[in-house]
C-alpha cells in the first residue's frame, strides 16, 4: 500500500525526536498505556501505508490515520505543535504562561471579538475554547492507536 503524502510528511517532521526520550504523555485514547510510554526512549520512526509507527526499545506503537487535514496544515499543526512545547516549557519556568494563553479561558476572540465557544470535547471531556471565526473545521479525522508488542 503506498504511503500517503501526510504520513510521509509526518514521518520527516518528527525524525528530530529519534533518540529522544518521552518526557510526558497526553491523549484521549484509551488503547494505550500512557503511562508505559513515559521516559522510553524513540528509537525511530517508521510508516507503512496509512499506519504511522513509533518505535520504542520493547514494543511499537501503531498508529492507523485516515483525515482529511491538508498536507500542508498537517506540516503546520506539527511544526507549530514542537514549537508551542518550546515555549510551553521556557513560559511555565519564567511564570508566565497564562500571560501567553490567546484564547484559553478568555470570553471573547481577541481578534475577531466574537463570543468564544467553550466545550468539553473527546474522551476525556477536556475543556476546550475555540472561535467558529478562526477554527477551520476540516471533515471527520478517524485515527486508531495501537500498541504492538515486539518478538
Ligand atoms: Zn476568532
Amino acid at each position: 500500500m503506498p504511503e500517503g503524502p501526510s504520513i510521509v510528511i509526518l514521518k520527516e517532521a518528527v525524525q528530530s525526536f529519534k533518540g529522544r526520550k518521552i518526557l510526558s504523555v497526553s491523549g484521549n485514547s484509551y488503547q494505550i498505556d500512557k503511562e508505559r510510554l513515559t521516559n522510553q526512549k524513540v528509537t525511530s520512526f517508521k510508516s507503512w501505508g496509512k499506519h504511522f509507527l513509533i518505535c520504542l526499545p520493547h514494543y511499537t506503537i501503531r498508529i492507523h490515520t485516515i483525515q482529511s487535514l491538508p498536507p500542508r496544515k498537517l506540516t503546520e499543526l506539527i511544526n507549530e505543535a514542537r514549537n508551542y512545547s518550546y515555549d510551553f516549557l521556557a513560559w511555565k519556568k519564567a511564570f508566565v504562561l497564562k500571560k501567553h494563553w490567546l484564547i484559553h479561558t478568555k470570553k471573547t476572540c481577541p481578534r475577531c471579538n466574537i463570543p468564544v465557544i467553550k466545550k468539553h470535547l473527546g474522551k476525556t471531556n477536556r475543556r476546550t475554547f475555540y472561535c467558529v471565526n478562526c477554527q477551520l473545521l476540516y471533515k471527520k479525522t478517524k485515527k486508531a492507536t495501537r500498541t504492538v508488542k515486539h518478538q
